[in-house]
This record gives C-alpha cells, structure tokens and sequence, in this order.
C-alpha cells in the first residue's frame, strides 16, 4: 500500500471521506488524493516526497504564491499579540477602508469567515431589504452551501452529482429560480411571471464552478437593467473574482456597479475569512443599525485581518494583474498549441489568471450545457498524466484553475513540457 494511500484511509477511519470539503477527495478523477506538507511559491511539497506545480491556489486565495515571506511575516507578528479578542481593532476599520477604496461600488463591508457566509448573509439581507422571497441563481454556479443556494449548484455539488442537496427544506428552495447561465432572455422571462417577488439575483459575474465560463457581452449589463426594472438587489459573488480578474474584481472589469458584492478568498491572504458589502442603504440595514441579524464570534480575526490586508497591499503593485494575465495568456496558447499538434480538441477559456480547460471539439464554451458535453473522462486521463508529471491541477472537470504570481517562465514551460508528453499520450 503507498504512504499516500496509507494516509487516506487513516483519514476516512474519522473524517468523512477523509476530507473537510469534498472535492479534495478525488472524486471527480479518482485515486488518492496528495497530502500536502508545505507549499512554497509556485509549488506544493507533498508527503511522497514530490514538488507539484499548483494551478489550485488553495481554490483561489494564493495570488502571491504561497507562503509569501511578507504575509508570513506579518501574521507571526500579529499572531504574537493575540489570536482572536471578540472586539474591535484598527486592522477591521482599515480592511474596510481598504476595500471600499478598490471596489467603489461598496460604501460599507461586514467579514466574515467564509465564501459561504458572505452569500448566506448577503442573500438574507438582501430579503430582509426588498420585503421578498423569490432569489434567482444560475445552473452551475456555486455559491456556498447554504440552504438556499444548494439548488442545481456547481464545484463540489456537481463533481459528485449532488447539485440538489438532500437536507434542504423544499419549503425554502421552492424559493430558489434557477436559471442559465449567459441567457439573458430567461432572465426576463422569469422575471416577467415573478419579478415583483424577487428580492435578489446572484451570479457568478465570470463562473468559475463550472469551470470556467466568462459572461458573454451583455450578460451582466442585462442582468443589471432587470434588477433596476423590479427593484430587485443585482449580487455579484465575487469570492472567486475579486482582487483576481482585476484589482477592483470583475465588476471594475466590466465595469457593471451590483448593488451588494461577497468576497472571499484573496482577501483572507489564505486565511479563513469572506466579506459582504455594497450600497450604504441596504448595508445599514444590519444588526446593529438595522433589523437583519449576522453576527460572528471570529469575524474580523486579527490574523485573517492582517494575512487580507498584507495580500491587498501587494497585489495593488503596478503591472500586477497585467503581469498575472499575460503568464496565464501563454500557458493557455501554449497548451493550445501542444493539444492542436497532438490532434487532442482542447479549447480553453481565461479571464485574467483564472482559466478553463475544456476537452471538446466545439468552438467554443459559453454555457453550462457545453460544459457538460464536454469529456470528462479525457479531463481525467489529462490529469493523471499531469500529476504524474509533477503538476497540480483542479481534480474536477468543473473546477476553473488559478496562477499566482509565483508562475514563472521555468514553471510554465515545464508545465508545457508535461502536457506535450501527456497528449502524446493520448494517441
Ligand atoms: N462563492 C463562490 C463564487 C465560490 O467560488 C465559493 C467557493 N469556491 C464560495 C462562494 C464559497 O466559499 P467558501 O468555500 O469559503 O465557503
């Protein structure tokens, strides 16, 4: 039995299926999941002795590389004053500075400690501001796992075919309208039976649960005139975008103002952290100032604060997301090229350094039923051959990939390397 094996199966004696979320167990692609030691940089360091390229980012929050010596830094000396006090600090007031300045569409932020709370709270307040029920979501998109989001959901939920979660009060997902993604006619559509009930859309403004599927021209701009006509609070989940796609996320990107906005991720430095925030009016209407309820023991932790607030910093250097995009430009031309002259259909979708890998012959992928017909067992066979090779990419066809900025031209190119061997492969 492998060392890695011996680990896994020790994990699932008292972890369920061995992991705390459950696309790090490999369902999606099958065998043993690596277990990670340290990481450093571009790359992670794993129990069998083995450095892997890493296209994961701990899911995203690894802009920087990992273990960037400032962060590290700054978080062992805040560690040293403390680790958590249930009151106010500065570094809560700053953070909060901070990201109103770069996103200029929130006036106020609440933290909080997670992607999932971000949207859970996001979603109750905005129906405690409409007075509404109804929300509307698109099929693919993921945004957490509360209740009223665990509705044709994608990540996880999808990976192992369980985007309708048992566990959630049909009374409550009655109240869930899923849509397609980039269809912008059923959106008015829906809208047109119901709008008057509907306290919000949420949308992944570039989806990055299936893979990745950016909006098409219109989309969001659309999405953006419907919330206006009926009054309802247009969401951007930018967990996965923000402080990505675009210093100011993908709303500074496309440049469409929502009127509330979750993060998460980035803005934890790698820290456990997530943060809702928008216009002034609605965002006043939480506890303490108003009546919507949301609270947390470990909002605001200091360590999180100064890991979100230290990745901030950095990442506002001049050049940085260019940068950052272009080394994503030419892994992707690259693996274009490799899979073109291997005869493997390989199309690829990228905003900023967030990317798609789709194995199909269509043109292209626009929506979440293109990403279903795409190959998955070739996404596997590519995958293991990857690993093998000494690269960490997603272990889910559904999942979008991340560089930081500790992709360099030495890992790019060993990367292509890879590929070009494992499409030989192929053949
Ligand atoms: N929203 C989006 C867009 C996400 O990608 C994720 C997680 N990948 C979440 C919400 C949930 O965040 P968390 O896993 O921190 O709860």
């Amino acid at each position: 039995m492998s060392d890695t094996h011996a680990r896994f199966d020790r994990a699932r004696r008292h972890i369920p299926g061995g992991v705390n979320s459950p696309v790090r167990a490999f369902k999606g692609v099958g065998g043993d999941p690596l277990f990670i030691e340290r990481a450093e940089g571009a790359y992670l360091y794993a129990t069998d002795g083995r450095r892997y390229v890493d296209y994961v980012g701990s899911w995203g929050p690894m802009i920087l590389g990992h273990a960037h010596p400032e962060v590290i830094a700054a978080v062992r000396e805040a560690a040293g004053r403390g680790l958590s006090f249930g009151a106010p600090t500065e570094l809560e007031t700053e953070m909060a500075e901070r990201v109103c300045e770069l996103v200029p569409s929130m006036d106020m932020v609440r933290m909080v400690n997670s992607g999932t709370e971000a949207t859970m709270s996001a979603i109750r307040l905005a129906r405690g501001f409409t007075g509404r029920d109804k929300i509307v979501k698109f099929e693919g998109c993921y945004h957490g796992h509360a209740d009223s989001l665990l509705v044709k959901a994608g990540s996880g939920a999808l990976t192992l075919g369980v985007p309708d979660s048992p566990g959630v009060p049909a009374a409550l997902a009655e109240h869930t309208l899923t849509l397609p993604y980039n269809d912008l006619e059923a959106v008015a559509e829906a809208f047109a039976h119901v709008g008057g009930q509907i306290a919000c859309i949420i949308v992944e403004p570039v989806a990055g649960n299936m893979n990745c599927v950016p909006p098409l021209p219109g989309f969001l701009e659309g999405l953006r005139e419907i919330c206006d006509r009926y009054g309802s609070v247009l969401i951007f989940d930018e967990v996965m975008t923000g402080f990505r796609v675009a210093l100011g996320g993908a709303q500074a990107l496309f440049g469409i103002q929502p009127d509330l906005t979750t993060l998460g991720k980035i803005i934890g430095g790698g820290m456990p952290v997530g943060a809702f925030g928008g216009r002034r009016e609605i965002m006043e209407r939480l506890a303490p100032l108003g009546p919507v309820y949301q609270a947390g023991t470990l909002s605001g932790n200091p360590l999180a604060m100064t890991a979100g607030l230290k990745t901030l910093e950095l990442i506002a250097a001049p050049g940085f997301h260019a940068r950052l995009t272009e080394t994503t430009t030419r892994l992707l031309r690259g693996l274009e090229v490799a899979a073109t002259d291997a005869g493997v259909g390989l199309r690829t979708n990228q905003v900023g350094a967030m990317f798609g890998l789709f194995f199909t012959e269509a043109p292209a992928v626009t929506c979440f039923s293109e990403v279903m017909a795409c190959d998955v067992e070739r996404f596997r066979l590519f995958f293991h051959g990857m690993l093998d090779e000494g690269v960490y990419l997603a272990p889910s066809a559904f999942e979008a990939g991340f560089l930081s900025a500790a992709h360099g031209d030495a890992e790019i190119a060993a990367t292509l390397a890879s590929a070009q061997k494992v499409f030989a492969g192929f053949a």
